[in-house]
């Protein structure tokens, strides 16, 4: 083992951990000014900030990686033509809500379509630390939640949308963001409560 020789003790334990065990992540997509209180902002969306936070706490004592996606634009991403001009990089409207706790140490991932992999380091951060299941909370269900849902499957993660902590405009596109996923990514559709009873 001559290359660990050259590790710090830390990083020695870190790669030897990361090899045996897998590692989780929460992603919490789009909890920005914008998506909750802004100009896209709605009851629904800031109704599961609370719960968000639940699963923040659980998803700590329980070592995932904390994994907060968010809408930053730049003047020529695509989308903007269809919704116009929002959530744009460096604004108040693409920061996280100050009432999610978010810390330090928690991963923040700028991107600028509906997909938190697409032109992100996502991917390579999760390589990185040897994840292989992902928990999706966030906004909206049908449209980046299921974007991003959808390149992870591409890419071999496990996926699972907790259902009481993501939101859409309204009940019907929730609800059909969520059986697509199910059944088109073999996405696990579970409850924050359940989350603490996973192994
Ligand atoms: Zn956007």
């Amino acid at each position: 083992m001559v290359i660990l020789n050259n590790f710090q003790k830390n990083d020695k334990v870190k790669f030897i951990v990361i090899l045996l065990f897998h590692m989780d992540a929460l992603i919490i997509v789009d909890m920005i000014h914008e998506f909750v209180d802004g100009k896209f902002g709605s009851k629904r969306a800031k109704s599961i900030v609370e719960k968000i936070n639940e699963v923040i706490k659980i998803s700590r004592e329980k070592n995932f990686l904390i994994i907060f996606a968010k809408d930053s634009h730049r003047e020529n991403d695509p989308e903007l033509s269809v919704w116009g001009p929002h959530a744009m990089d460096g604004s108040f409207a693409s920061e996280i809500v100050s009432e999610l706790d978010k810390r330090e140490n928690d991963i923040v991932i700028k991107k600028n379509t509906y997909d938190s992999f697409f032109n992100t380091d996502l991917h390579k951060i999760l390589q990185e630390n040897n994840v292989k299941r992902l928990f999706f909370t966030g906004v909206s269900t049908d449209i980046c939640v299921l974007h991003s849902v959808a390149h992870a499957f591409f890419l071999g993660y496990e996926t699972y949308v907790i259902e009481d902590c993501t939101e859409s405009i309204n009940e019907r596109n929730k609800e059909f963001g969520l059986k697509y996923m199910k059944n088109i990514y073999g996405t696990k559709i579970i409850k924050m409560k359940e989350l603490g009873e996973i192994k």
